[in-house]
């Protein structure tokens, strides 16, 4: 009896021992392989960082080429559309009409070649955190007054009315004046290019939030559901007829919404085929720093007023 009694403890500590050193093998096997994870996940950490560095060198590198490109091609380009102005005003003497035509042609190309070239360094300058926020007070009237003086005498068609609707009362922001007057500047000549009849109405009244809500709203062509988010995209445009009609860069809609989200606003867009477009701006009636990027796109649900 007493030998089974001491055998049995001696079996189950050989057996106890089998099992731990089963298991120190096997923590033994799972160190190895963690090691091997880290090491593998330290390789990768490494890597990653190197790609950064390199993505930031040629964000970088692509920002400098292209504030370094634009600046050298925007004195020439300046150059030929004061020389066609002087050509055109005759100081230098009378020009036949076919002449008339290609100084004239000559000015319209430089002209759409700067916008490209400015449009170019804005956005490389927000790329490269370069473009600094001007916050000053503000009234929407003003403003309003200074973009009807700018546009009215660009909508030449008896056809087609544009209208600006000052908010009563008036709403004064701080924030930075040029770059909501930017943002309104190529929703308006967007409209412009885009609706042959009907109206285009200019208006902004307070949004939840504290924030202001600019919109520019036309009776024009129309965007697609498919179209609306692509057209934030740079250098996309729609196909269109009217589209070969007139010049652009196909660059003002992304940087509006860069320009928005610099002031902590977003853009919104709302159109349907055939009906209109109506483009929103909201933006902080006060600015404050860090804004929050954020940009909404929506479909379909034109709802016309
Ligand atoms: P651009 O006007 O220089 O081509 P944008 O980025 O401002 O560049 O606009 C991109 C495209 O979006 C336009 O070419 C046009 O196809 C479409 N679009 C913009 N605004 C309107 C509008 N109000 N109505 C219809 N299409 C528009």
């Amino acid at each position: 009896m007493g030998d089974i009694v001491k055998r049995e403890p001696n079996e189950e500590l050989a057996g106890a021992l089998v099992a731990l050193r089963d298991r120190e093998l096997e923590c033994e096997r799972l160190t190895t392989e963690l090691a091997e994870t880290n090491r593998g996940v330290l390789a990768l950490y490494a890597e990653l960082d190197t790609r950064a560095t390199e993505l930031a060198r040629v964000s970088q590198l692509k920002s400098a080429f292209l504030s370094g490109i634009s600046h050298e091609l925007r004195t020439p380009l300046n150059s030929i559309i004061n020389i066609s102005r002087i050509l055109l005003a005759r100081l230098d003497g009378e020009l036949t009409p076919e002449q008339e035509l290609q100084v004239e042609m000559m000015r319209r190309s430089a002209e759409a070649l700067i916008e490209l070239v400015n449009d170019l360094l804005d956005l490389a300058r927000i790329e490269a955190g370069k473009i600094e926020v001007r916050v000053g007070p503000f009234a929407v009237g003003e403003l309003f007054g200074t973009l009807r003086g700018m546009f009215r005498p660009l909508v030449t068609s008896d056809a087609l009315e544009l209208t600006f609707e000052p908010p009563v009362p008036e709403i004064e922001l701080v924030s930075d004046e040029a770059k909501v007057s930017q943002i309104l500047r190529n929703f308006i000549s967007n409209a412009i290019k885009f609706t042959e009849r009907g109206e285009i109405r200019v208006s902004a009244e307070p949004a939840e939030d504290d924030r202001v809500s600019f919109a520019v709203r036309d009776t024009g062509i129309g965007i697609a559901p498919d179209d609306q988010r692509r057209i934030f995209q740079e250098f996309e445009q729609v196909e269109h007829a009217l589209q070969r009609r007139t010049a652009g860069t196909g660059l003002g809609l992304p940087l509006s919404r860069k320009l928005a989200a610099l002031l902590g606003g977003d853009i919104e867009l709302t159109s349907a085929v055939g009906a209109g477009s109506r483009f929103t701006l909201r933006v902080p009636r006060l600015y404050h720093a860090t804004p929050a990027l954020a940009v909404t796109e929506r479909g379909e649900g034109y709802a016309g007023a």
